[in-house]
């Protein structure tokens, strides 16, 4: 990595050609509009590292909502704008999605509020940024397009591979920085500068994090786990004495490490069986988390943060632990595939993904994987309607029969549809 001063060419070769147009164009009406403008953020750092980041973060130095309706009349976009931060997304025909904001500066009336925003020059936008990676800019107007804004030494952070806020009240006026580094450090395997190292610490002896909303750390702790190793990020929170800040009973312990191992393990199946299902990774690390924290853990949990309906629904199929459902299915004599589901019925891909890290024997993993790539689909051939055909007065019998028909196809005792037909009979002499 060189420091750049110019990154026209880095522009032009990563970014779409639609996106590079899009800034371009967006650049040639700042100009006309004599309008200082920027692409800031996490973009820039990713260019530089050479990684694919298309959520395009642009400054302008005077009216941010103003500059976003006018590039959004002039692309056919539609613009939905925060007055309260002087922010805007525009979104265009296509779906593309551009973030526009007004430089500004924050300031805290006290650590943890949210700050008051006022207009500013993008040198003071940047210095309210967490860390020197993420406050780069890249300036987008005519003759200066290209050129790197790099006040705080962002450039030399990235190649020395180091986490580094840009004063040492950072961590005080947001906590959650301390979590965004750590988030950091795990994604690009980079460290903490020594400095800043220290001001985390010192933070956590501040114990700030109490004070944080649920939703904020919610917030980060969602985004630590749906990194692609969030293993090594909840072990660095460990040693950072952070995990306390979670559950006061959580710590790092060797059945976490190994139950953590066994989720990602588990991830990777699942991923590379379903490559086009979507999955929140994030919730099968925090049923992880509640695995190993007493009995009350989940309950404390839902308390602290909040989760939405279907994770706290997620999260509570496995309240008095995954204990109770492991036994269940490792009964002997082995259940029958009709049994197998009757327990697991309803539960959400996460929830059976999380059960099959927690399951110490082969045999139960493999019926939560059967149930999860096979019976669960498994549905017989005939359906209501084959049984109005056959005679049978609509009402609250289709329920039972259909459930016993189905329970006899999963476990293999009808095959045909005759065979079908004659359980059905047989049933209903019964
Ligand atoms: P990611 O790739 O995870 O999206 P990002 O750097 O784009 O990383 P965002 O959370 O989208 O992260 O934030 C966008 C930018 O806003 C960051 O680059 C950073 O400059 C700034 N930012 C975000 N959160 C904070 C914060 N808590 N304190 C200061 N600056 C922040």
């Amino acid at each position: 990595l060189v420091h750049h001063r110019d990154l026209k060419r880095q522009l032009q070769e990563k970014l779409p050609p639609r996106l590079f147009t899009l800034i371009q164009e967006a650049g040639q009406l700042a100009d006309r509009l004599d309008l200082p403008l920027y692409v800031v953020g996490g973009c820039v750092r990713d260019l530089l590292l050479g990684i694919e980041n298309l959520d395009l973060d642009l400054v302008v130095e005077g009216d941010g909502i103003a500059f976003a309706r006018k590039l959004a009349a002039e692309q056919l976009g539609r613009v939905k704008a925060h007055d309260r931060f002087g922010t805007a997304v525009i979104v265009l025909p296509d779906g593309l999605k551009l973030d526009v904001a007004t430089a500004r500066t924050e300031y805290y009336e006290y650590p943890t509020a949210l700050p008051t925003v006022e207009q500013s020059s993008i040198k003071k936008d940047l210095y309210r940024r967490d860390f020197t990676i993420n406050a780069l800019a890249v300036r987008l107007n005519g003759r200066g397009f290209g050129e790197v804004l790099d006040f705080y030494g962002g450039q030399r952070d990235l190649k020395n591979q180091a986490i580094r806020v840009l004063h040492s009240l950072s961590f005080v006026e947001d906590p959650t920085r301390v979590f965004r580094a750590v988030r950091f450090e795990t994604r690009f395997g980079f460290h903490l500068g020594k400095d800043t190292l220290a001001l985390a610490k010192a933070a956590v002896k501040m114990a700030l994090f109490q004070k944080l909303s649920g939703h904020r750390l919610l917030e980060e702790l969602k985004a630590l786990c749906s990194e692609r190793e969030p293993k090594s990020g909840l072990k660095r929170l460990a040693e950072l004495d952070l995990l306390r800040f979670i559950h006061p009973k959580l710590s790092w312990t060797p059945r976490l490490e190994k139950l953590l191992f066994a989720v990602e393990e588990t991830l990777d199946w699942y991923r590379l069986l379903y490559l086009d299902r979507k999955l929140e990774a994030w919730l099968v690390y925090m049923m992880a988390i509640a695995a190993v924290l007493p009995d009350r853990g989940v309950t404390d949990l839902l308390k602290r943060f909040p989760f939405s309906e279907r994770e706290a629904t997620t999260l509570k199929a496995l309240r008095g632990g995954a204990h109770r459902l492991l036994r269940q299915l490792s009964k002997q004599p082995p259940l029958k595939p009709s049994g197998v589901c009757r327990i697991l019925e309803g539960a959400q891909d996460e929830a059976l993904v999380a059960i099959m890290a927690q399951s110490p024997s082969d045999r139960v993993k493999r019926l939560v994987s059967a149930y999860l790539t096979a019976w669960r689909q498994a549905v017989p051939r005939l359906t209501g309607k084959d049984l109005q055909s056959m005679g049978i007065k609509p009402g609250p019998i289709y329920g039972t029969v259909l459930t016993q028909l189905r329970d006899a196809h999963l476990d293999g005792l009808v095959k045909t549809e005759a065979e079908e037909r004659a359980f059905i009979e047989k049933l209903l002499r019964r």
